[in-house]
């Protein structure tokens, strides 16, 4: 027997369709998505962006439930992850439950369930809700001074403004992080002059990308176990494997591997000895986010392209002028300068039971009970929050575990048993404790600037093995949860 409940899920990106299509096929029909954008796909609708490109093999950034044989490369390009989860929507009938152009402003439990607030000033309520708000949507825009007297076009990389003309144009992109790499890797035979403005170099991990032809797509579709092989294949997964166990443990033979293979990629891919140097960090091999690439090494020798390594002084109306005097003109300036990966779900205010208040919880670093709920937050559940594992692999399998794991938790709820649940606060005080000491002496915190890291400079991130994620989110240990 189940008890009828009503869900609010917020966002429909990734996670948010992922949460959608799981309460539907659990027979649960009474929830919502509010979506304040005005298309699903979240971080793949927001970008947008010449040489978007996932850096997780195509066939391996899918649902479980929902292989897709279409895939153009074994990288896929962004428009058709935003379509694939376009069609997902579709295929699992669940378009009809979001509502578009409908940002949540608040949340707040009164003791029975969750009202919340809509932007227009319209109110819900629902038993559980889900936040599927995302990571990187809040852009990074720095504040350069004389920004706005830039009589060329200037925007963030995921505010791409497609009226703007690059080919033939003298382009600046600040910034080299994922993002700002495979800009330049697209724009770097179309550009007339192309500025690379790197404040750190970056490592770039050597991949194949290569083209799956009508033939490869025509066998995907027709045998679902050659997509299950790509998938579910140890090729992935043992890489998968090497690259966590790496992360926990700078010192591992693992992580010896990837410095090499970072370090072999630069000595062999750059020949002139002073862009090598130039190309060069003097951190560890994915303290940052390690940069996926096949050719942006290429494309720094391009004739057109141009690696600045100075510091940016200012705007001016004709282009960038840096500390040292030199002069950049320019026709456009692209800021890949990154998200604030520290927001998750806020600006939208979050208030649970005994006067818990989100911002007041996250005050110093965001944190979630095994990334995913929080003491004081009855019936409150994160996709995709903080602290949860990130890195160079499909965030749709941690979004699907984590899933998992919140319909254990709230088993008891559906079956009328308990009306909520949340974790306990000594219990997640201990998480917190022992993953702040973990996450110190993972190579993310091993001494570079990132995303990853907290105010304070330590990692926001999962820093046990991959396998000990799995373990976690397959079995909840009930002791650290409180059912009402
Ligand atoms: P990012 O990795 O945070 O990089 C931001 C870049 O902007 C860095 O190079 C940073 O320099 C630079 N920057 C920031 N402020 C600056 C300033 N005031 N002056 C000069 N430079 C400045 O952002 P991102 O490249 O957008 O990538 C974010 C994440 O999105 C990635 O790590 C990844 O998780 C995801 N992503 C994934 C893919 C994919 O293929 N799956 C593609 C794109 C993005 P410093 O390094 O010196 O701080």
């Amino acid at each position: 027997m189940t008890r009828p409940l009503r869900f609010i899920v917020i966002g429909a990106g990734m996670s948010g369709i992922l949460a959608a299509v799981r309460l539907k096929q659990a027979g649960q029909s009474n929830f919502t998505l509010y979506e304040k954008g005005a298309s699903i796909g979240g971080t793949w609708r927001e970008n947008r962006y010449p040489g978007l490109t996932c850096d997780v093999p195509a066939h391996c950034y899918t649902y479980s439930f929902a292989p897709h044989a279409e895939w153009s490369a074994f990288y896929a390009p962004g428009a058709e992850i935003k379509a694939y989860f376009e069609k997902v929507v579709d295929d699992f009938g669940v378009r009809d439950f979001i509502r578009f152009n409908t940002e949540v402003t608040a949340c707040v439990w009164d003791g029975e369930c969750w009202r919340v607030t809509l932007a227009d000033g319209a109110e819900d309520s629902a038993d559980i809700v889900i936040a599927a708000s995302g990571v990187l949507h809040h852009v990074n825009e720095p504040v350069f001074s004389g920004k706005d007297s830039f009589a060329g076009a200037i925007f963030h990389s995921a505010r791409w403004d497609d009226s703007v003309v690059l080919d033939g144009k003298r382009v600046g992109v600040i910034g080299n992080g994922s993002t700002g790499v495979q800009i330049v890797t697209a724009l770097a035979e179309r550009a007339e002059r192309l500025l690379h403005f790197q404040r750190s170099p970056q490592w770039i991990m050597p991949v194949q990308q290569f083209a799956y032809s009508d033939e490869d797509r025509a066998a995907f579709r027709a045998d679902v176990t050659k997509i299950d092989a790509i998938r579910l294949g140890d090729e992935y997964w043992g890489g998968i494997r090497r690259f966590n166990s790496a992360i926990i443990d700078p010192d591992s033979p693992a992580m010896q591997e990837i410095e090499n293979l970072c370090r072999r990629n630069l000595e062999e891919s750059v020949r002139d000895p002073a862009l090598r140097e130039k190309l060069r960090p003097d951190y560890r091999a994915a303290c940052k986010r390690l940069i996926y690439s096949w050719s942006y090494y290429e494309a720094a020798q391009a004739a057109a392209v141009s690696i600045e390594t100075g510091s940016i002084d200012r705007i001016e109306p004709q282009g960038i002028r840096m500390i040292d005097g030199t002069f950049h003109p320019l026709d456009v300036i692209v800021l890949a300068t990154g998200f604030r990966a520290d927001r998750f779900i806020r600006p939208t205010k979050v208030k649970g039971a005994d006067g818990a208040d989100l911002d007041a919880l996250w005050k110093d670093r965001p944190t979630a009970h095994y990334a995913v709920a929080l003491p004081g937050f009855p019936n409150f559940f994160m996709l995709n929050g903080p602290t949860g594992p990130v890195g160079n692999f499909s965030l749709i399998d941690i979004a699907e575990q984590q899933w998992a794991y919140i319909a254990q938790l709230i088993k008891p709820i559906l079956a009328g048993k308990s009306r909520t649940v949340q974790p306990t606060k000594a219990a997640h005080a201990d998480y917190d404790r022992r993953r702040i000491e973990a996450a110190r002496g993972t190579i993310f915190g091993s001494g570079c600037s990132s995303w990853y890291l907290d105010k304070d400079g330590v990692p926001l991130t999962w820093p046990w093995s991959y396998d000990a994620f799995v373990q976690a989110m397959a079995s909840p240990e009930i002791d650290q949860f409180v059912w009402g």
